[in-house]
């Protein structure tokens, strides 16, 4: 692909030039445009500096012509993985290098040795999975493992929950290849004191003897000032330097650098077994003092971790209704903590020897069952697999429900990972919580018990001054106690700009001046990310922060509802600052959450990149009438609205939502293209064109015609329209079924009407069947059928989808005021009325219609959870796959599309682990959206499809993802109402549809 420089930056000449140069040199994307800047200017800490310019490159050498260019131009380079830093560390006004594009392969592997070469940009969670079937993995657990590069953790020295066993990134980086400022590129690792073992040619080496020669000279100083306790990742690792053993590993000082030092090409890491064997007792105490005591004593049994949760977050687990059976199953009478303790040895029996030593230790630390009011407590021991895993998603899914705020003030990360002494943890917390309250404030706490790091995020609002100054008293006086503990002031996150600045603080005047002399002795010219570590600015420097002193949101016209956040808009201001760019939706396996992001690997394309363009736009950063603005349009061109990120999320950033606003706001200052007009008055025209069938697909089999929609509204060539058939689903007058039935509304949406009504008519079979007396409500007024208005929306003609769903609401709302519930097939249609039309209507009728609106299985699901469904159903086929729709995902409504074909006798499921279909209602159709369609559908589900044999049932519920499955596959995949209805068939002995006759088209 050509080099792309969009909209450069007028700024500065030097920019320019800076920014032709890397143009002309680098094949990777060369971004300069204020969007792009914008994009990057932030991580997942407070502060944001908008750099000059960013460089993806396609290869390492790229990557250091990117450093030499920038260095001849004066301009400073920070290079960034996964960009998920708390404290700012990515965060610069220079070039920023991103390597986790293209960057991120393994090099070598050594399974035998139990070593690997990486590339810095691979992430964490791909590593482990490729490494998963040699029986290894790399146990640097950070949370952030999703999205968390090697690049990146070694440059912050990134600690996991299980530490206490594997060490930090320090302990488990071998070497690195690394270039200096000045391009020099050299290996860094063991060597001895003396450097005897090094060629005297290398060009390191009188560096390398004036760090060991600093590290002698610095020893006594080191041992004094440096805080005892693992979880130090503050300054730079001087200590690494020190002549303790006969060798030193010279990559431990760039490990947790910062990226101030060196820019790291290749990471040599050490490679652990993987765990096989798991025991988790779950410990509890009346009183969260205690709890946090006992932590000291418990580690000596040697478990891999303990973590502590609180009463704040077992409240709001048994508030989440999946949580809520892990919760009653681990958890004992109403505890204010517990302490969550790993056992992982190699056998089993020896783990079930360390519970029961754990529970006689809780005994001798005086804790029993009877003991109320003081030291009550006890053990609950955990073997079981499931419930293992279901206690470990519980304390994420905790920590995102404390995330998900919507109020002005915000869980601020500053004093989130001091660590102390164990046998001080206890009253570090208390003394704390003190001083939060002193400053009006409080913070949840959660903590890696082992390590005496304590995770805490008071709530601020940093717009105001006051709590600017609040947060500065609290780092001043958390950090005082820390020091006073001998504790670490950074024991997990980093220095970047939150707390470099204390640096002298906790380690003192010596060390720092040791700091200073390291980075000038490796980087004179203060090329490499400056400001980070040493030099660092003022912490509660508010022209640095995200929301400057004078950030401002002006006023905003919306459509939809914001009305439960903060700010502008009505609230779309706060909803679109929930990002706190954590980077959750950049996760490249699990869940659906971002399939652009999957396919392209673009920050412009990912779920955090759209709303920080969002943010900069309606707060003004991006120039006049940004949120309407081509480059906007761009920036959410390929977000196919799967609502996985409101799902997703933790802080529930809903970006479908929001591209509505934005496409509204486009509507209405640019008008439509042909396409959106194609697309959003379907609903209208699409009577009229099934009346004239053969005439409507016209296009489909003529090349010329193919070309001219392609041309003119913007359809791809390659792509077949869904046809128009003259049959279309006529509603039967009257309702139909047995007339003593229980009542049921069934919503026929205007695509299985139009395109496939096979679908309409084996729901309306499956629930006569049932027994169930179906109703399919007419428009109160006028002829046109009814329709919820989605393909409105996905135009963003909100005044016309609002006007769809009132005759919508108008025909089913008698309906659902006598709790009759409303069933519809076509996922995204039925979810309209549980999701969009509470965002336009917030009447009693518009609320009963949408809490009665239930998938056609949530619905039998619910049916045959209270022992009112009754199907002589028989089998059909061995086995069918199934993939399910984002929507379906996002509204937790695919599950029961399992359970309801689990319902099928002997059919054997096979969940598609897929994120979206790529074709997500007009998406797949568009000339320039296609190619980013089809990338998406094989990132895993055609792939899967094509490995199904042709007497496997494919199951899909969504219109869009059984066109995309035909068109990648020639499969035809079946909604689940047409495989009930085929297995109905079987009962009745109709032998005419059998399995492989409704899947092997074409
Ligand atoms: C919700 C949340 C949870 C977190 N949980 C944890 C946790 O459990 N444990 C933990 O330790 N951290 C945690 N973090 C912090 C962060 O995720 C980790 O530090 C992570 O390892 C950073 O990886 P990254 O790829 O995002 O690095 P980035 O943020 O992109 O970069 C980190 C630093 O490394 C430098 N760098 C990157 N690549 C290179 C290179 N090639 N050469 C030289 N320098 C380079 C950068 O300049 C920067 O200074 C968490 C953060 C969040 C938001
Ligand atoms: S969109 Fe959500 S998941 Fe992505 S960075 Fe923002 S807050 Fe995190
Ligand atoms: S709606 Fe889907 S594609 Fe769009 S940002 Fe959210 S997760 Fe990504």
């Amino acid at each position: 692909m050509a080099a792309e420089v969009a909209g450069k930056s007028p700024e500065s000449v030097e920019t320019d030039r800076l920014a032709a140069r890397l143009a002309r040199e680098i094949t990777g994307d060369v971004l300069f445009d204020r969007f792009s800047r914008g994009r990057y200017a932030t991580d997942a800490s407070f502060y944001q500096i908008v750099p000059s310019g960013v460089v993806v490159p396609k290869t390492m050498d790229e990557a250091l012509r990117a450093l030499a260019i920038a260095r001849g131009e004066g301009v400073k380079v920070t290079p960034r993985g996964g960009g998920t830093s708390q404290c700012g560390q990515t965060v610069n006004d220079g070039l920023v290098v991103d390597l986790s594009k293209h960057l991120n392969r393994i090099l070598s592997l050594d399974v035998e040795g139990r070593t690997c070469v990486v590339e810095p940009g691979i992430v964490l969670d791909d590593l482990n999975r490729q490494l998963r079937k040699h029986g290894l993995w790399f146990p640097v657990d950070v949370s952030t493992a999703s999205r968390a590069t090697i690049g990146g953790m070694a440059g912050n020295n990134s600690c996991g929950g299980r530490s206490l066993r594997y060490g930090t990134m320090r302990d488990n980086t071998l070497s690195m290849e690394a270039a200096l400022a000045d391009g020099t590129l050299s290996r860094f690792g063991e060597v001895s004191h003396d450097l005897s073992d090094l060629d005297a040619s290398e060009s390191v080496r009188p560096l390398f003897r004036d760090m060991l020669e600093l590290g002698a000279r610095e020893a006594e100083e080191i041992a004094a000032r440096f805080p005892k306790v693992q979880r130090r990742v503050g300054g730079y690792n001087l200590d690494a330097l020190v002549p303790r053993n006969a060798r030193n590993n010279m990559a431990h000082l760039l490990v947790g650098s910062e990226g101030t030092l060196a820019f790291t090409t290749k990471v040599e890491l050490k490679l652990w077994p993987v765990i096989r064997n798991k025991a988790l007792g779950v410990c509890h105490f009346g009183s969260f003092y205690e709890a946090m005591d006992a932590a000291q004593h418990l580690v000596k049994l040697k478990p891999i971790a303990v973590e502590l949760v609180d009463r704040t977050m077992l409240a709001l687990g048994r508030d989440i209704a999946m949580f809520k059976p892990i919760i009653n199953a681990a958890i004992k009478g109403d505890p204010d903590a517990v302490l969550v303790v790993e056992f992982a040895e190699d056998d089993q029996a020896d783990n079930l020897v360390r519970l029961k030593q754990l529970s006689e230790l809780m005994g001798d630390l005086g804790f029993g069952w009877n003991n109320e009011p003081r030291k009550w407590g006890g053990v609950v021991e955990i073997t079981e697999p499931a419930l293992q895993g279901g206690i470990a998603d519980f304390r994420a899914a905790g920590l995102n429900v404390m995330m998900s705020m919507k109020q002005e003030g915000k869980p601020v990360s500053f004093v989130e990972d001091c660590a102390v002494p164990l046998p001080h943890l206890a009253d570090y917390t208390a003394r704390l919580n003190e001083v939060f309250a002193k400053h009006g404030t409080s913070g949840t706490m959660y903590a890696h018990a082992s390590e005496g790091c304590l995770h805490v995020r008071p709530v601020l609002n940093l717009k105001l001054e006051k709590d600017v100054k609040a947060m500065r008293a609290i780092a001043e006086e958390a950090f005082a106690l820390v020091r006073e503990y001998k504790g670490s002031h950074s024991g997990e996150h980093g220095d970047g700009l939150v707390r470099s600045e204390f640096h002298e603080t906790m380690f003192g005047e010596r060390l720092v001046a040791d700091f200073k002399e390291v980075k000038q002795r490796f980087d004179p010219e203060g090329v490499l990310n400056p400001g980070k570590i040493v030099d660092a600015p003022k912490m509660d420097d508010r022209s640095l922060f995200r929301f400057k002193p004078d950030y401002r949101v002006g006023e905003l016209t919306t459509k939809l509802d914001w009305s439960a956040y903060p700010g502008a808009g009505v609230g779309f201001q706060g909803a679109v600052e929930m990002c706190n760019n954590n980077g959750a939706c950049r996760k490249l396996e699990g869940g659906v959450m971002c399939p652009s992001y999957r396919a392209t690997r673009n920050e412009k394309d990912v779920t955090r990149g759209r709303a920080n363009t969002l943010r900069l736009a309606i707060s003004g950063q991006l120039g006049p009438d940004a949120l309407s603005s081509d480059e906007m349009m761009e920036t959410l061109k390929l977000c196919v609205s799967c609502k996985a990120c409101r799902h997703e999320c933790p802080t529930g950033v809903d970006m479908a939502k929001m591209k509505i606003e934005v496409l509204a706001a486009r509507a209405a200052s640019h008008g439509l293209t042909l396409r959106d007009r194609l697309v959003g008055y379907l609903p209208r025209y699409a009577g009229l064109a099934a009346r004239f069938a053969p005439l409507a697909n016209l296009r489909n089999r003529s090349p010329l015609l193919r070309k001219l929609f392609e041309r003119f509204a913007g359809i791809s060539a390659r792509r077949a329209l869904p046809a128009f058939r003259s049959d279309v689903f006529v509603p039967p007058a009257g309702s139909v079924g047995p007339e003593s039935g229980r009542e049921v509304v069934l919503f026929a949406d205007t695509f299985n009407r139009i395109y496939e009504r096979e679908n309409l008519d084996a729901a309306l079979r499956v629930l006569t069947a049932g027994g169930y007396r179906v109703h399919l409500p007419q428009p109160v007024s006028g002829s046109r059928p009814l329709c919820c208005g989605r393909t409105f929306l996905s135009a963003g003609l909100v005044d016309e989808a609002k006007a769809e769903l009132d005759r919508l609401v108008a025909a089913f709302a008698p309906f659902a005021a006598r709790g009759v519930p409303i069933v519809g097939l076509e996922p995204s249609c039925l979810l309209t009325l549980r999701d969009e039309l509470a965002s336009l209507r917030k009447d009693n009728d518009a609320k009963a219609v949408g809490a009665h609106a239930l998938t056609f299985e949530e619905f039998l699901v619910r049916e045959a959870e209270a022992g009112r469904l009754q199907l002589p159903l028989r089998v059909v086929a061995d086995k069918a796959m199934v993939h399910g729709h984002c929507h379906q995902k996002s509204f937790g409504a695919f599950k029961p599309v399992e359970q309801v074909l689990r319902l099928v006798p002997g059919l054997e499921l096979e969940t598609i682990e897929s994120s979206c279909c790529g074709m997500a209602g007009a998406f797949g159709y568009g000339a320039d959206t296609y190619d980013a369609s089809i990338e998406m559908a094989e990132l895993s589900l055609l792939p899967a499809v094509r490995r199904a044999d042709q007497n496997t049932l494919v199951v899909a519920d969504g219109t869009s993802c059984r066109h995309q499955i035909h068109d990648g596959t020639k499969r035809e995949a079946l909604h689940v109402a047409r495989v009930l209805a085929m297995s109905l068939d079987r009962a009745e002995g109709n032998s005419t549809s059998t399995a492989a006759k409704e899947t092997s088209h074409g």
